[in-house]
């Protein structure tokens, strides 16, 4: 099968081969001939299937045909994360070369008055998260009665992040004669209930989803200590002794680790860059084109901020924190190991990690394979004053040699420079700033927010940045001042 016999039109197809691209994949080969015949599409697949393409491809020969009036987008994309929606711009710079089309991103930490600018240009493709549409089509700067095609991208992460609301809003704007495009890696009732809703006689495609981890990426746990500096230990050991590596991501489980991880491991000399939801927009992309162009070796990230990105060729992934969803596992290491290649992921476990550690061998059914001696629950030791493991220098068994397993001593200098690490990393302004992360205005109210923002709840801010709630047990982090003040304890009353 070839790009030439799914109908799309010269213009595309010599962007296609431009990219390099010479078969298409199962979904674009079952997807693309229907979106140009005008069908509703309901597509189930995950990022990796090349999805994004089997929409943009037949849109762009679609295009071909009539041309935009101002504040009227003729197409509109819908997607959960600003990352994504850059992905799906970047789609369209790629695919139509060839075109004059005008493309516009509406995604929150940005000004609102450059894209109001590109809106009354006239725009072919908007390409939108659905809180900042929505803001611009209440300050009356955007009509949606031209969009003759809309797509819903990921919408089954759209779901977890509570858009579906805006989403339904949206829809209700949109003429009923569109074409809609459906996306969604599964289908849980609430989404077939949407997609019910939202579709008229949709062609139902269904492209495999990877069941199981990928076979090409080896997978090795480590145990380590509790402590956040015996984890940094454990994980710089990790990547200087890995074999390969080209670069990594390292997941954390809370954004506020991948700060004080990143400034850690810069200090000790990596290439490092760090995403996370309370960074600005400028700075997100900043960092992650740094390490998509080889700039930066390392890349400390959060689920929710790396989830869905197409960073292709990925040598290493480190769960620096085993995922506490087991689903989560699979996408993180899903990151290396792409297209084929071969790829390494190392996972740290701590002595409470073990029900987490359970999920992952049920879900994925894979045997779990240790460097060094595996964790137990009532193991409080740190790794690195523990022994070290029977298997530590063994070759494993994807060709990947285990690096060096945690040593089975402290040297008593390593341990001052572990004071040292931890208490500046500790005391920096980043502690500080993760304290008290709210503090920091988001950056979409420093610009010119409408009113509908700033009365907002924090909860809306929050799923702005893509971040889930932080769950906060009892007073978090912090402690208000009267109760760390002595209790005076009056003398008992004879009675
Ligand atoms: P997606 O599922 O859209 O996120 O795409 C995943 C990756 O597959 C991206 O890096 C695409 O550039 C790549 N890709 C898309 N279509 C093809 C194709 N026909 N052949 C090879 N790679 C592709």
């Amino acid at each position: 099968m070839t790009f030439s016999t799914l109908g799309l039109s010269p213009k595309v197809l010599a962007a296609v081969e431009a990219s390099g691209y010479t078969t298409p994949t199962p979904i674009q080969a079952e997807a693309i001939p229907h979106v140009l015949s005008r069908r509703d599409v309901l597509g189930i697949a995950q990022t990796g299937t090349g999805k994004t393409a089997s929409f943009t491809l037949p849109m762009i020969t679609l295009l071909e045909q009539g041309r935009a009036r101002a504040r009227m987008p003729r197409t509109l994309i819908l997607e959960p994360t600003r990352e994504l929606a850059a992905q799906v711009e970047e789609n369209f710079n790629k695919y139509g070369q060839n075109h004059k089309l005008n493309v516009a991103l509406l995604i929150g930490g940005v000004s609102f008055g450059d894209q109001e600018k590109k809106l009354d240009r006239g725009v072919d493709v908007l390409i939108a998260t659905p809180g900042r549409l929505l803001d611009h089509c209440e300050r009356g700067k955007l009509l949606m009665t031209g969009v003759e095609i809309l797509v819903i991208d990921e919408a089954d992460r759209m779901l977890d992040m509570g858009f579906i609301p805006d989403i339904e809003r949206i829809a209700k704007l949109i003429p009923f004669t569109r074409q809609t495009l459906f996306f969604s890696a599964t289908m849980p009732s609430e989404i077939q209930r949407l997609a019910d809703t939202f579709l008229s006689n949709p062609v139902r495609i269904e492209v495999a989803k990877p069941a199981t981890t990928a076979k090409t990426v080896t997978q090795r746990f480590v145990h380590t200590g509790r402590e956040s500096f015996d984890k940094r230990e454990t994980l710089r050991e990790l990547i200087r002794g890995a074999v390969d590596l080209k670069n990594a991501i390292i997941f954390c489980n809370r954004k506020r680790d991948v700060a004080i991880l990143a400034r850690s491991l810069e200090k000790h000399g990596f290439s490092v860059g760090a995403l996370h939801g309370d960074m600005d927009q400028r700075a997100r992309m900043a960092t992650l084109d740094a390490f998509k162009n080889n700039r930066l070796t390392l890349l400390v990230a959060s689920d929710v901020a790396a989830r869905g990105l197409d960073i292709p060729d990925v040598s290493h992934v480190f769960n620096y924190d085993i995922p506490t969803h087991a689903d989560d596992y699979v996408h993180r290491i899903g990151r290396t190991g792409r297209a084929g290649r071969s790829g390494a992921a190392f996972t740290l476990v701590a002595p409470s990690d073990q029900k987490y550690l359970a999920a992952i061998e049920k879900l994925t059914g894979d045997g779990v394979e240790w460097i060094g001696e595996p964790a137990t629950a009532d193991d409080s030791a740190p790794a690195a004053r523990r022994g070290r493991g029977s298997k530590g220098d063994e070759t494993s068994r994807g060709g990947e040699r285990k690096p060096r397993a945690p040593r089975s001593g402290r040297k008593p200098e390593k341990v001052a420079d572990e004071a040292a690490e931890s208490a500046p990393v500790a005391a920096e302004p980043v502690e500080a700033e993760v304290r008290q992360p709210k503090a920091e205005p988001a950056p979409r109210r420093q610009q010119d927010a409408p009113r509908r923002d700033r009365d907002r709840p924090a909860r809306q801010d929050r799923r702005d940045r893509n971040e889930p709630d932080d769950k906060v047990i009892g007073l978090g982090d912090h402690v208000p001042q009267f109760l760390l003040r002595p209790v005076r304890i009056p003398s008992s009353s004879s009675s």
